[in-house]
């Protein structure tokens, strides 16, 4: 039997538990991420929404950003959520002061772009090619507003891209973690079993 996928949560901000019980209920095993040490072993990983410029200061003020973007382009199957899919983006049209991102997701995205907290819902987007329905919550989101080559675009909302794909790495602007909604998680880890096999 093929083991559980280790699954990396970066726990320094945000919706980190959320993250975790779903991927439990997947059937795969949650690694909470604090240290460049616990990025070992890895199948995947997931940065969480929360505050993209907090995370991106304690990245660097733990060693964090270089060992988790280099795993990441070597190919760690990795989904971003909200803050997440800012931090993987090569760059924000209106970054915090001094805010940087770890540039590995070709796009380029604009922060809080359905408006303030107040502005949040809760949705029915259409996901991927078959545009198989998935419920989800919207906080304070990120838009992409530029999509650079070979990246796909997996969802809209309001006619803005709001899911897209390159690779080993997801982008999403939403929260499937808080309406209980598994499609994106199982994409991840259809990622990973993509990934097994090949390795085999
Ligand atoms: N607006 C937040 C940011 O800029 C993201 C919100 C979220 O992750 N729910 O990081």
């Amino acid at each position: 039997m093929t083991p559980a996928p280790r699954v990396g949560v970066l726990a320094l901000q945000g919706g980190v538990a959320e993250h975790a019980r779903m991927l439990e209920e997947l059937g795969a095993e949650p690694v909470l991420v604090r240290t460049a040490e616990q990025l070992a072993g890895l199948d995947a990983i997931v940065l969480p929404g929360g505050e993209s410029s907090t995370v991106d200061r304690l990245l660097r003020l733990f060693g964090l950003r270089e060992p988790l973007r280099g795993v990441i382009l070597e190919g760690l199957p990795t989904l971003g959520t909200c803050a997440g899919l800012i931090l993987l983006s090569s760059g924000i049209e209106d970054p915090a002061p001094g805010q940087r991102t770890l540039e590995v997701l070709d796009v380029t995205v604009a922060r809080n772009a359905f408006g303030s907290q107040t502005a949040s819902e809760e949705v029915e987007l259409a996901w991927g090619e078959d545009g198989a329905a998935v419920r989800t919550a919207f906080i304070r989101a990120p838009v992409v507003t530029r999509v650079g080559e070979g990246v796909a675009v997996l969802a809209r909302h309001r006619g803005q891209v709001v899911a897209v794909a390159s690779g080993n790495v997801l982008g999403i602007s939403f929260h499937p973690e808080l309406t209980g909604e598994t499609t994106v998680h199982r994409h991840l880890l259809e990622l990973v079993a993509a990934r097994r096999a090949l390795a085999a």
